[in-house]
């Protein structure tokens, strides 16, 4: 590959001991095609667009970008509480794109074929959920939610076989890192405590260098953890987003949602949400991700305890106060949120049970969750909705807007702006995004997919012809699923 295409690729993860990952190369595949590039994604990483359409094969792993030196990563995790090894089994990481602003992300291949940690499995992806990925992860860039993001999807021509075959796809992810809470379970349960620390002071390095020279620098890498996965999960659960799969491998230490298997969307507010297929216990259901932030968080504490301080005794107590730290901070991200979609500027004591009450109203009525927030926004009130047309929805409407009256400093254009910033008046609904895939999959047609992409990039705009895309057709999420594998 010339050097026009824009690649200025490290590899610093192979500085770490060999322990942390694998040299393997992707396996080539039959018939490479580009099917989607994300252009804006590639201009913010230093690319030339015209280069990479006619490369094909970099996206599909049949030839390396200039400095690529492939690895799979090893870590372990808790998947639904169980710890067990894993690694990468079905992606690769060419390589960190040092961007012209000198970021430094993670480009990594998925459905690249087998790795040393693939156990059983072939390596490989279908197409329907890398596109669905590809849907997702750009829906939540679009939300401002942080996120790993979709480079690109090429196809394989060969077929991947699972209960029926599919036709096989490759999506190329770019990540601010991979590191995981659970390559930290990986280095304390099988590597040295050099190995721990190298980890460590490696994920400071690359994401938090401002704590290098702290007193307890470990403590503070906890406590960054702990910041932002706090932020991370209240913007979730502000838009209603259902990870779906939280296991400690799948939460990052950058703070980005990362892993789209089994996401999905909530339409209708009941906590007791759950789209994933495997979860039959309803462990990661929306009302429950908050709390599993907070599981996850402590094994990531009992993963580096001894470097927190070699006395257990001493490290103990300093790590539960992040833990709790942890539960006071996404409370107060999530009151912060709640407010702002309320065009709430100030503070005041009674905010948590103003807010309190319209979510049980809207549990008990069975309302959805984004539009009721919109039409609060475009103060627009559908009379077909139970929710507004029940006594106790008029009466929390008056108290809200006594609340937003005793604002004295903030305008109604402001309210309204703030409420407009805060409440997306589109989400990827279940219904859009299966239509989209089923399109692209079964007729080759793009056109639905790259429709739904250009409005969820600007959830936040209120644009009048875009009304459809808020239309949730009734008991349409009653039977979904959604899939970790395939
Ligand atoms: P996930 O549920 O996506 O976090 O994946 C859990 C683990 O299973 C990871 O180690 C994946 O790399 C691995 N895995 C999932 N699908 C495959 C596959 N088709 N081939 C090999 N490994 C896989
Ligand atoms: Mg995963
Ligand atoms: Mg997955």
């Amino acid at each position: 590959m010339t050097k026009s295409t824009g690649w200025n690729l490290d590899n610093s993860y192979q500085r770490l001991p060999g322990f942390f990952y694998s040299r393997v190369s992707p396996t080539a595949v039959k018939a490479p095609s580009l099917i989607r590039l994300n252009e804006s994604l590639a201009k913010e990483l230093g690319l030339n667009i015209e280069e990479l359409r006619q490369s094909p094969d970099i996206f599909a792993g049949n030839q390396l970008p200039q400095g690529s030196i492939p690895i799979a990563q090893a870590y372990a995790g808790h998947q639904f509480a169980n710890f067990t090894m894993l690694g990468d089994g079905r992606a690769i990481l060419l390589g960190e794109q040092i961007t012209p602003t000198k970021k430094r992300v993670d480009i990594q291949l998925k459905g690249s074929g087998k790795t040393p940690y693939s156990r059983g499995g072939d390596g490989r992806a279908a197409l329907g959920p890398m596109l669905r990925e590809y849907i997702m992860s750009e829906a939540m860039h679009g939300l401002k939610i942080p996120t790993n993001r979709s480079l690109a999807v090429a196809t394989t021509g060969e077929s991947v076989q699972r209960e029926v075959d599919f036709p096989g796809a490759i999506v190329t992810r770019v990540s601010a890192s991979h590191l995981r809470v659970g390559t930290f379970q990986y280095a304390r349960q099988w590597g040295t405590s050099e190995d721990l620390q190298a980890l460590a002071d490696y994920a400071i390095d690359r994401h938090f260098p401002h704590i290098k020279e702290d007193d307890n620098r470990y403590l503070s890498l906890l406590k960054e953890v702990s910041k932002r996965q706090a932020d991370l999960i209240a913007k979730w659960q502000l838009v209603g987003f259902i990870h779906g799969v939280m296991n400690t491998d799948n939460m990052t230490i950058s703070g980005e949602t990362i892993d789209y298997g089994p996401c999905a969307f909530l339409n209708t507010y009941d906590k007791s949400t759950v789209f994933s297929s495997i979860d039959i216990q309803g462990r990661y259901a929306y009302g429950n991700q908050p709390d599993i932030g907070g599981w996850n968080l402590a094994r990531f504490a009992e993963a580096i305890l001894i470097l927190i301080d070699d006395d257990e005794q001493k490290a103990i107590p300093l790590a539960k106060a992040v833990i709790e730290e942890y539960v006071a901070l996404y409370d107060q991200n999530y009151l912060n949120g709640m407010r702002k979609k309320l065009g709430i500027f100030n503070e005041n004591e009674d905010d948590a049970v103003l807010i309190r009450r319209l979510l049980d109203l809207m549990e008990q009525h069975k309302a959805d969750f984004t539009n009721t927030f919109r039409a609060l926004t475009l103060d627009q009130f559908d009379n077909n909705i139970r929710l507004f047309q029940s006594k106790a929805f008029t009466q929390w409407y008056q108290q809200w807007q006594d609340r937003l009256e005793g604002q004295k400093k903030e305008s109604k254009e402001q309210i309204q702006q703030l409420m407009r910033d805060h409440n997306p008046s589109i989400i990827p609904r279940n219904h859009r995004v299966e239509e989209a895939i089923e399109a692209a999959v079964n007729e080759g047609d793009y056109d639905v997919m790259d429709q739904l992409l250009a409005v969820l990039s600007n959830p936040y705009a209120y644009i009048a012809d875009q009304e459809a895309y808020s239309i949730v057709p009734p008991d349409s999420d009653d039977n979904y699923q959604t899939f970790c594998g395939t």
